[in-house]
């Protein structure tokens, strides 16, 4: 009762956080942070990424699994579908689009000859960001963009193949894993597994996780610390707490 709870109170924060997607969508503007770049400007986008990537050295993806408007909408989406997404070389999609991508702030901020002021609401009438017909359009090809693909492709497959967030959040991972810092992370107990496959079935990213749990721990790049599994598993085989992986 107590975990079916925990899941309960995450969906219940996505679905507020997708609710407030058209105030909030700029500040994850992948077009901002460059156009803001190239005047010398940090945008609001810029601040968010960067506290993205802080956050995951101790949340790992959380954000994913807890806050993310799209990844929100994307689960309430793969809930009705339940289509698993296929994973495997799919996942590079998402760094083909992000090494070019970051590159080109790179250059902005060269070419604008380096930081000239900070910005969070650069673009952002009145701190909101849908306010106009324009800026609605944009909203509605986001929307679509994440939630068309994945009826063909399964749960939240826009997080594993086109994310420009999601690699912010492997490399703030990375560098915690890297410093040895204590890292929310789903722990197992293989011993008490009985290979029922409820927790696999529960996972929104698809995950084989009645495989992956032979390591002591989830330490895939695609977990988003959910806990789903968790409150799927009814030998008490997963866990999600703190602590060194
Ligand atoms: S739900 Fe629990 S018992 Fe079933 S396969 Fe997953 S970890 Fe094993
Ligand atoms: S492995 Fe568990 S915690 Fe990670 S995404 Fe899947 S259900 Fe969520």
């Amino acid at each position: 009762m107590k975990t079916a709870k925990r899941q309960r109170i995450r969906k219940a924060i996505l679905l507020a956080s997708f609710a407030l997607f058209p105030v909030t969508i700029f500040y994850f503007s992948p077009y901002l942070i460059v156009y803001g770049a190239f005047q010398g400007i940090i945008a609001g986008s810029a601040i968010a990424f960067t506290l993205q990537l802080l956050s995951a050295i101790f949340l790992r993806r959380a954000i994913c699994g807890w806050i993310c408007p799209a990844g929100g909408m994307q689960e309430f989406e793969g809930d009705a579908l339940e289509k698993p997404s296929k994973l495997g070389r799919r996942l590079l999609i998402k760094w083909i689009i992000w090494v070019p991508w970051v590159a080109s702030i790179v250059i902005g901020f060269v070419v604008a000859g380096g930081i000239v002021s900070v910005d969070p609401f650069f673009h952002i009438e009145y701190g909101i960001s849908v306010t106009s017909i324009e800026a609605m359009v944009i909203y509605l090809i986001i929307i679509a963009l994440f939630f068309i693909p994945n009826l063909f492709l399964g749960k939240r497959a826009m997080c594993h193949c086109i994310c420009w967030m999601a690699p912010f959040m492997i490399i703030g991972e990375k560098i915690g894993a890297a410093l040895h810092v204590p890292q929310l992370h789903v722990k197992s107990t293989p011993e008490s597994c009985i290979s029922c496959g409820l927790c696999d079935n529960a996972c929104p990213m698809s995950l084989p996780v009645s495989e992956l749990l032979e390591e002591g721990a989830i330490a895939h790049s695609e977990c988003i610390q959910c806990g789903a599994c968790c409150d799927a598993c009814r030998r008490d085989a997963l866990k999600l707490g703190f602590g060194k992986m």
